[in-house]
């Protein structure tokens, strides 16, 4: 039973042009994954509910987009203020619904609602350029105009994040935004929805179509012609399905997809810090992030000392349900993700890897795995290769640097890179020469509202955050005027 201190935060049907409606297609269950239980009954929602919503959506655009940026700033930052305020709450129905621990739903709330606060604040910094003019009867300009209805279809494992991260610069630009989250993970997006509606955010300036029918509402968020722009996070082959539908009306889109992230450790690393980033970074979220550490290559002079304590950290990591105090492994998302991490690991068994700890489904049954150590991966292993979104971590052995840049660039994904050394020739030489959007040198931690998010290859369009995440959802407009007398 979920108890939350403001409990008209749990909402259940879908947010259209300002009002709370039921689905056009019945109801659908959200369930705990830590548990089974059902957390709440929601409306289904389809495609004529997102038809209704991007229509409200194109209508409340004239007016908000010729609002004073100055204005859109104080309602943005008021949403920021409530989304922080309930925190707790917010936090708690994330972990009801995904089932991470609660202390890193409430961070993700707070991560999230950071794009709010920065978008609040850049919206208020939008500028067109004058440029120097080519003859005298004529002037220059340019002008950033917001690029109209946005679509957006959000993934299960940040419920809140991924959502604040389109919907700050979406809004702070003056777009106005359809949301779709996942079929697993509607609420969070309702109750933030909820808040944005308190904040004083005007009607069908951001709705919200929830339920199990993505295929349906995403046709209509790629196709509508009064979309202008589409954004998705998810994995790479749902991405390549909506960047063709959106091709039909060539619209302008953003993708954050699947990720193949390496965790370089040179012999020269500081090993605790490495093997505390490769933890960070392996097991955040039970695995489940795009930016998880994938393929652990560790130098051979240094490779027993740095498995055998990264054995004793997987060791000491505490699986349970999120709301127990101390738990830092959540269920994984539902038991669809469970038998994926069995296959993964009969694979890799059958090909003649070694298990130093776990491998397979944990006493507490449900969608719990073990958090894993394996060592003696070879390159046909799918777990050397594949995007495992578990709680497996994968020792791989090299000896050179130029060799480990090369196995580390293999890969048709290019999101997130990591790795450990202490020579800063190195640093510079590596960082150079990853193949990635994000590289991230003796540290695991570089999310953050200020700094560019995004993929290279496979892994995605566009970026998210910073300056960057704002031009998204732009067009430019060029003025040539003329007629001026000199
Ligand atoms: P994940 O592995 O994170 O679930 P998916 O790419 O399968 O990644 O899903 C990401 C989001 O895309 C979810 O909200 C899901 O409901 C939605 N989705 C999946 N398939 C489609 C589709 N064909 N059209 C539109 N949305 C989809």
């Amino acid at each position: 039973m979920l108890t939350l201190k403001d409990p008209s935060l749990l909402k259940t049907q879908n947010f259209i042009d300002g009002k709370w409606v039921d689905g056009s297609a019945g109801t659908i269950d959200v369930t705990n994954p830590a548990n089974g239980e059902v957390v709440a009954t929601i409306a289904n929602g389809g495609a004529d509910d997102a038809t209704r919503a991007v229509e409200a959506a194109a209508k409340a655009f004239k007016a908000w987009s010729r609002m004073p940026a100055k204005q859109r700033a104080v309602l943005l930052r008021k949403w920021f203020n409530l989304l922080m305020a309930n925190a707790d709450d917010l936090g708690a129905i994330m972990t009801a619904e995904q089932g991470k621990p609660l202390a890193e739903s409430i961070g993700e709330v707070s991560y999230g609602a950071g794009f709010i606060e920065y978008y609040a604040e850049e919206s208020k910094r939008v500028m067109g350029h004058t440029i120097p003019t080519i003859s005298n009867d004529r002037r220059l300009q340019t002008y950033k105009q917001p690029v109209g209805v946005v679509g957006c279809i959000t993934p299960w494992n940040f419920p809140n994040a991924m959502i604040a991260r389109k919907a700050g610069p979406a809004l702070g630009a003056g777009c106005t935004i359809v949301i779709k989250p996942a079929t697993e993970t509607p609420l969070s997006a309702l109750a933030m929805c909820e808040l944005a509606d308190r904040a004083g955010v005007p009607k069908g300036v951001i709705s919200v179509v929830v339920g199990d029918n993505s295929r349906e509402i995403g046709a209509v968020l790629t196709q509508h012609p009064k979309i202008g722009k589409f954004t998705f996070t998810g994995s790479t082959p749902v991405g390549k399905i909506l960047m063709k539908q959106c091709a039909e009306g060539v619209k302008k889109i953003s993708l954050e997809l699947g990720g193949n992230a390496p965790f370089i450790v040179f012999d020269d690393a500081h090993i605790d810090a490495a093997v505390a980033d490769c933890i960070a970074t392996k097991f955040r979220n039970c695995g489940q992030t795009c930016v998880c550490t994938n393929r652990i290559f560790v130098q051979s002079g240094i490779a027993a000392k740095f498995t055998n304590k990264l054995k004793a950290a997987i060791e000491a990591l505490k699986v349970g349900d999120g709301f127990e105090d101390g738990v830092t492994i959540g269920p994984l998302v539902n038991e669809t993700a469970v038998g994926e991490m069995q296959e993964f690991m009969q694979d890799a068994q059958d090909k003649g890897a070694d298990i130093q700890v776990g491998g397979k489904l944990h006493p507490l049954g449900h969608c719990f795995f073990e958090p894993t150590l394996v060592t003696g991966i070879t390159d046909d292993m799918r777990i050397a290769k594949e995007e495992i979104f578990g709680p497996i971590a994968a020792v791989q052995i090299f000896d050179t640097e130029d060799e480990v840049i090369e196995r580390a660039n293999d890969t048709q994904y290019g999101l997130a890179a990591y790795f450990a050394t202490r020579d800063i020739g190195r640093v510079m030489r590596v960082a150079e020469q990853l193949e990635y959007g994000i590289v991230c040198s003796n540290s695991g931690v570089f999310s953050t509202e200020v700094a560019p998010f995004g993929g290279w290859k496979e892994s995605g369009i566009g970026s998210e955050g910073g300056q960057e995440g704002m031009a998204e959802f732009f067009e430019t407009k060029f003025h040539s005027m003329g007629g001026i007398e000199n």
